[in-house]
Parts: structure tokens; C-alpha cells; sequence
């Protein structure tokens, strides 16, 4: 007995110290990871669906203010780049697409799928063009076994009801508390449905072109803002890219037909008068023939103001 009691005292002891520990674990399960301060990253910056490495990926940025993650455009690789940015996936709450072409949207799915394994338990509603709801429905439905093993297996929470589909159109997209975000149809063929973004968030204002032809409507959407990051084609060199694509014939045509000049993004941030333009989306984003400084120069011929010429996880304060 005498040997017994300080044992069981231990035990209960390691057994308290063990209860404690867990439930500080559970606590910092409960709370993620805080995402940081207000602040615009791009994630990939690439223009097209081409993947040939981590570094230079599809379309994806996120926009934080006061504490939330919103996510722009959710081409391959915006999982891994958002968690190298730091921010955790359980946090995340809106995601917004700007149109239905896969370097935008290929990884919508998985996104979050991946929020979700990570301990996604709040809804998280995603905004993007007709088209939005059966690229969700048809992402669900080719993963049915999975998510409804582990709903009944693991007592997760419903995915496909955490996730909330909005469809927009032009014009207010969704306003609440200080964030507004609107939507104007650029020109994007053939895609009818395309969209430029533009996110108030209290005093500051972030426009994404999205993906379109030369665009002055684009400067009245955007006028003012902090940042404009629009889409830049080099067009010079889009023929050395088509020739790079075996399997696409008309590559080059359609590419000179629904995107824009570097120089002509220059143009409408001097019609916007916006503070800063970030260059982004790249076409062609593989030719190291075309330095970050002619990018730079491309869109400074009318452009005076600040112009950042975008990389994966170069990030702008708020
Ligand atoms: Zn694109
Ligand atoms: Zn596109």
C-alpha cells in the first residue's frame, strides 16, 4: 500500500497533467492560426492553364482585411501558395471567381475540400459567375464516397452545406460591414460571363481586371483606386508562345483577342488615376525573354504612377 499511494497519486497527477494538456491542444485546434494583418498577396500569377513547377502558377490572390482571408481566383496551386503565405484554411470564408476558364478555377474544389480536412466548421460562401453552382455540384458529386465516408466516419461537418453558392451578375456582388465587392462584365470572349472585380474595404479599394481585352470601361470602375492589378499580355512575344503549345492551332489568335497589352493596362490605370497598378496574370508568364523590367516599361509608356510588376507571394499592405 505504501508503495501504491505514491503511484496512484503520480498517475492521477500525470493523468491531470495529461487532461490539460489536451484540452490546450483542443483550444489551439479551436482557434487557427490568426491570418495576419490587411494586406493583398498574389499567389500565382501565371496567365493560362500551364503548370510546369510550384514556382509559377495560375491565377490566385487573397485579399485580407480585418482578420478574414478572401480569396480571388482559384487556379492549380492556390492551396499549397495560401499556406505558404500563412494563411490557415480553416479561415478562409469567401472566395470569389472572376469567370469559368480552368487557370481560374481548377482547384476550386479541392480548396475547399483542403479548408475542410483542416477543421472548416463555419460556412464559407463562394461568389462567381453563372456556371458557379454546377462546377460545385459536379465537384461534390466526384467526391460523394469520400465526403460522405468521412461525414459519418469522422463526424465531420456537411461540406456540401458549409459552402455557400452565389451566382453573380453585374453590379453589387455582396456588401457587409465595411466590405463591398462589385462586379462589371469585362470583355473576356468566348466567355460571356466574365467579370472585373472591385473590393471596398473601409477606406481602401483593391480592382482586379480579371481576364479581358482592352477595357476603358475598366477606367471608371476602377477610378482612384489603391490598386489596380490587371491581367498583361507582352504581344511580342505571344507568338513564341503558341509555337511552344503543339496542340492548340489557333493559340496565338485567340490569345491577341481577349487579353491586354501591358501597355494598354498602363493606359487605363492613367485613365483611373489609381495609385499603384500591379501587373498580373502574365502572357506569356514562361518567357524569360521578357524580364520583369520591359513588363515595367511595356506598361510605363502611359502610366506614371506606381507600377509593381507581380511575382508569387509579393505582398501589398493595406
Ligand atoms: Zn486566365
Ligand atoms: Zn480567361
Amino acid at each position: 500500500m505504501d508503495i501504491r499511494k505514491p503511484t496512484r497519486r503520480s498517475l492521477v497527477a500525470l493523468t491531470g497533467a495529461g487532461v490539460g494538456a489536451l484540452l490546450a491542444l483542443r483550444r489551439a485546434r479551436a482557434q487557427p492560426p490568426a491570418p495576419g494583418p490587411d494586406r493583398l498577396v498574389l499567389l500565382g500569377v501565371r496567365g493560362g492553364p500551364l503548370v510546369d513547377g510550384y514556382a509559377q502558377t495560375p491565377s490566385a490572390s487573397v485579399i485580407v482585411f480585418r482578420g478574414a482571408p478572401l480569396v480571388v481566383d482559384a487556379g492549380y496551386g492556390v492551396t499549397l501558395k495560401l499556406i505558404e503565405a500563412g494563411i490557415p484554411l480553416p479561415a478562409l470564408r469567401r472566395v470569389f471567381i472572376t469567370h469559368h476558364h480552368s487557370d481560374h478555377n481548377l482547384e476550386l474544389g479541392p480548396l475547399l475540400y483542403n479548408a475542410w480536412a483542416d477543421g472548416l466548421a463555419d460556412p464559407l460562401d463562394v461568389y462567381g459567375p453563372r456556371g458557379l453552382a454546377e462546377l460545385l455540384a459536379a465537384y461534390w458529386l466526384s467526391n460523394r464516397i469520400d465526403l460522405e465516408a468521412r461525414i459519418g466516419d469522422e463526424g465531420r461537418p456537411d461540406l456540401r452545406k458549409l459552402v455557400r453558392c452565389h451566382e453573380f451578375t453585374q453590379g453589387e456582388v455582396m456588401r457587409e460591414g465595411e466590405l463591398a465587392v462589385s462586379a462589371l462584365r469585362n470583355h473576356h470572349p468566348p466567355l460571356a460571363e466574365s467579370y472585373a472585380l472591385k473590393f471596398q474595404l473601409g477606406g481602401k479599394t483593391v480592382v482586379f481586371s480579371g481576364d479581358t481585352s482592352y477595357l476603358p470601361a475598366l477606367a471608371d470602375f476602377a477610378r482612384g483606386a489603391d490598386y489596380l492589378v490587371h491581367e498583361a499580355m507582352f504581344p511580342a512575344a505571344v507568338e513564341r508562345l503558341a509555337a511552344r503549345r503543339p496542340n492548340a492551332s489557333r493559340l496565338a489568335a485567340s490569345i491577341l483577342s481577349h487579353h491586354t497589352s501591358a501597355e494598354d493596362a498602363g493606359r487605363i490605370a492613367a485613365a483611373a488615376g489609381v495609385k499603384t497598378l500591379v501587373l498580373n496574370h502574365f502572357v506569356p508568364g514562361d518567357d524569360a525573354a521578357v524580364t520583369p523590367a520591359q513588363w515595367a516599361a511595356a506598361a510605363g509608356a502611359h502610366f506614371a504612377g506606381q507600377i509593381v510588376v507581380g511575382r508569387p507571394m509579393l505582398s501589398l499592405p493595406l
